[in-house]
């Protein structure tokens, strides 16, 4: 099933996508990103195709500079942008591969019209906001316009925020250059709840719709967070004060689970209230069965097992965002519960890793930067080795078990990464683990030099690798060949292959050239896989990755635990 907007009743004989424009007020953290995803799922369940764009107001180019602590996990696309973790999330609910132009900040508007003027692009004018930095922004609207049925942007921040105002002024001038219907704007907001008097608020969610009225812009779809049901009177309340149609009026509850929420804002009303909004009617009947399956198979598992991530950015959560989806993802293929616990990598430097490792069904040790807590992670990898409990080691993960295997079994004592030499200054490691300064993308060769700019110098976005026939890893798969999205400077040195293999590593992944390890087992081990990629970036509620689903498998299978 199939409709393409051209198809419907409501024709206007364009082959544009129709915009969606999804601000916040009130307070940040709304889940505007959850709502856009959301919303994007149930265009696709209608027919509909969709893209999802994310524009930040902050300063900074790109996140891949920035600490996970600031901003959560870094997203890196296949076209290799360092991109906002909203972006997962529109991957994880559309399964459309998000891409470079999909994730601008206004560090990256800026630099990109400083660096116009500086070329003399425009011949001598005095730059303005006004029209040079909302033209600019514009572009980046437009590009791909003409491939989907709907383009859903999410706008970070809350309305008044001092940075997002170019955004909102570009918005303002381009649903009014654009024919009239074919853009529509999505505001959420938070309706407070008092319990002294137990009422819920509206005046903010007024003062917000206000504060956009007053930058030329009015809300089509007004999506109200709540912990309370929304009496009707309430509703009808800010419609009336709001100058939204009180079916446009979504109420939004806290779910258990995010992936509730395509059929929850189905319920609630959202894609019905969007459709209308352009005037889209009849609307196509939504197949919901993908979400339904979805559900049914998050809320009724069979068994739980436990899996532990040693990392270093444990306090966080979102930083690790796309590894514990994958774990609820690989769960549900399996129909299990994963419990995932963080434990800091860097207890283990000071403790036997063994009382806290033991009662796991399985041992992940995800990507990370810098040497604070990499022997922790060491130790972690040697424990899972020599208990044979399933070890999942991602990128950093994938490194330190290959220094543990060869300083444990291979002999090297010394054996480390070039990055914390490289870090600390000195020269104490073999650097069975090196930097890589060339290397090949498809049919080019890249180069990078130690003296590049912090945020240009890694090996980002999908790369191909080619696997052993026969290795544990192609049998995930089921296929030999596979594209994986990677984001790293570091690479486990080929020289070190020979002397690891007759020590018990299988190298069962390499690059198409056979130069980079991609993939590294243990052999004669239940499942031991350490990957140079980040295979949690493709995993998706409704296709889990074959790692975490195998991986999630090999821990139910770990009967030592109950
Ligand atoms: N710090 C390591 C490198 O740059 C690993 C990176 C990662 O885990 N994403 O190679």
């Amino acid at each position: 099933m199939r409709f393409r907007l051209t198809e419907s009743p409501m024709n206007t004989g364009t082959q544009m996508a129709r915009y969606i424009f999804i601000t916040g007020g009130v307070v940040s953290s709304l889940g505007k990103g959850l709502a856009s995803a959301a919303l994007g799922a149930l265009l696709q369940a209608r027919g509909y195709t969709v893209r999802l764009r994310k524009l930040d107001p902050y300063l900074n180019v790109d996140p891949g500079t920035m600490s996970p602590f600031e901003h959560g996990e870094v997203f890196v696309t296949d076209d290799g942008a360092e991109t906002d973790l909203d972006l997962g999330h529109y991957e994880r609910f559309t399964g459309v591969h998000a891409r470079q132009t999909d994730s601008i900040s206004s560090g990256r508007i800026y630099s990109n019209v400083l660096e116009k003027e500086r070329r003399g692009d425009y011949l001598g004018k005095t730059i303005q906001v006004i029209p040079h930095v909302t033209n600019e922004i514009k572009d980046f609207l437009r590009i791909g316009q003409d491939e989907v049925d709907f383009m859903l942007c999410e706008i970070g921040g809350t309305v008044g925020d001092i940075e997002g105002l170019p955004f909102f002024e570009s918005i303002r001038q381009f649903i009014h250059e654009r024919p009239r219907g074919q853009s529509i704007l999505m505001h959420l907001t938070l309706l407070p709840y008092l319990a002294a008097s137990g009422e819920l608020k509206t005046k903010p969610t007024q003062h917000s719709v206000k504060e956009l009225q007053s930058i030329g812009l009015a809300p089509d779809v007004l999506v109200c967070r709540s912990e309370h049901p929304i009496p009707e009177r309430e509703i009808e309340k800010i419609a009336l004060f709001c100058n939204v149609r009180k079916e446009s009026v979504v109420p939004a509850y806290d779910l258990k689970t995010i992936y509730e929420a395509p059929l929850a804002y189905h319920r609630a009303g959202l894609d019905q209230a969007v459709l209308d909004a352009f005037g889209i009617s009849p609307a196509p009947k939504p197949n919901l069965a993908r979400w339904e399956d979805v559900m049914d198979r998050l809320t009724h598992p069979e068994g739980v097992v436990r899996v532990a991530i040693v990392g270093k950015y444990t306090q966080l959560e979102d930083a690790y965002k796309s590894i514990a989806e994958a774990l609820t993802h690989g769960g549900m293929a399996n129909r299990t519960k994963v419990k995932a616990e963080w434990i800091d990598a860097e207890i283990f430097e000071r403790e036997d890793p063994a009382p806290y490792l033991e009662n796991f069904h399985a041992i992940l040790v995800p990507g990370g930067f810098g040497e604070r807590g990499t022997e922790g992670k060491i130790k972690a990898a040697q424990f899972a080795r020599e208990k044979k409990i399933p070890y999942l080691g991602i990128c950093l993960g994938m490194q330190m078990a290959v220094i543990e295997s060869a300083r444990h079994l291979g002999g090297m004592g010394n054996a480390g990464s070039e990055e914390f030499d490289q870090e600390s200054g000195e020269k104490r490691f073999t650097p069975v683990v090196y930097h890589l300064k060339e290397w090949v993308q498809g049919n080019h060769t890249v180069t990078r030099k130690t003296t590049d700019a912090k945020g240009g110098t890694m090996r980002l976005g999908a790369y191909t690798a080619v696997l052993k026939e026969g290795s544990k890893v192609a049998q995930v798969y089921g296929t030999t060949t596979i594209e994986e999205r990677h984001r790293h400077r570091y690479e486990v040195d080929i020289r070190y292959r020979d002397k690891l293999e007759a020590c018990g590593l299988i190298f069962s992944g390499m690059s198409p050239d056979g130069k980079l390890p991609e993939i590294v087992e243990v052999k004669n081990h239940p499942w031991f896989i350490g990957v140079q990629f980040h295979p949690e970036l493709k995993s998706k509620p409704f296709a889990p990755h074959p790692l975490f689903a195998d991986f999630v498998r090999a821990a139910m299978e770990q009967e030592r635990l109950v």
